[in-house]
Formats: structure tokens, sequence, C-alpha cells
């Protein structure tokens, strides 16, 4: 566990997360954050680029487990797409929901990661909870407020650059 914002990878998409990385990495859990992670903001489905590419990874034995800070009812409709568990209201950057998401799959730290798009939440949540954190670009910008806060996150969003 660190007190870091730093990412662990970064990547354009999440997408770009392939089996045979996390399999490198020692994951056999994929932590998905939902908004502007594996889709933009205010949708209820997923494009089909991010449903083969989570059908890819459950095929090669990657579980996936959503946990989002979102209220709403998106985390359920997009887990239920995927067939996977998730846990809403999160609450990051507090570990607590990605600790939870390691209890309920019974997984240890080490053997998880989480994919997100930001600094403030997902990468210290993901790093307080000692999991690998790996970074994407936000889907759109929706509104200025997110295109201000994604600069503030600038001087943090390095990673060793993959693929
Ligand atoms: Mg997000």
């Amino acid at each position: 566990m660190s007190f870091s914002l730093c990412p662990e990878r970064k990547f354009d998409s999440v997408t770009q997360i392939t089996p045979e990385l996390l399999r490198a990495l020692g994951v056999e859990l994929l932590i998905l954050d939902v908004d502007n992670t594996i889709a933009p903001y205010k949708t209820l489905t997923l494009e089909e680029p991010v449903l083969a590419w989570a059908r890819g990874l459950q095929e090669a034995g990657v579980r996936l487990f959503i946990v989002s800070n979102n209220k709403g009812e998106r985390p359920e409709v997009f887990a239920s797409l995927l067939r996977v568990p998730y846990i809403k209201r999160a609450g990051k950057p507090s570990p607590r929901g990605v600790r939870e998401a390691l209890r309920l799959s019974g997984t240890a730290p080490e053997r998880a990661a989480l994919a997100g798009d930001q600094i403030y939440t997902d990468t210290l949540a993901a790093n307080l909870a000692g999991v690998h954190m790996l970074l994407v670009e936000p889907i759109r910008f929706t509104n200025v407020l997110l295109a201000v806060r994604y600069f503030f996150e600038l001087p943090f969003r390095h990673g060793k650059r993959n693929l």
C-alpha cells in the first residue's frame, strides 16, 4: 500500500490491456472503472470493441469486476452486459471498494489490477489497496470541468507506456 498518485502503466484505451500483459504482471483479476474507462459518461451501452475486448480477457481466464463511484444504474447495467460482479458508490480514492472486490473474489492484491482513467480517484485507490494501476486516457471530455481536472492530473499521468 502506498500513498502514490503515479500509475504503473498507461494506455490510450482500455482495449490495449491484453491477456499477455496481465499474465506478465501476474494479474488474475481486472477491476474496471466505468465512467470514461469502459464507456463515456451517461451512456447505457458498451461499444462492440469494448465488449469484444472484455470477452477476450474472460476467455483467457482473466476475471473482471466493476468498481465504480457512480451512484446510478450504469454499474449494474454494464456488469450485467459483461456478466461480472460490481460495486457501486465505491468512494474512490478510498480503497474500500477495491478491497471489497478483492475479498469477494478471493484475490490477493498483487494478483489484481485496476483499469481506470483518473489520478485522484482510481490511481490513489489502487495504490492504497496495493493493486496494480493501469491508467487509461479518458474516452471523452463531456464538459470543461473534466478537461480542467485532466490538466491538473498531467504531472502524474506518466507510467511506462505499453504496446
Ligand atoms: Mg472514470
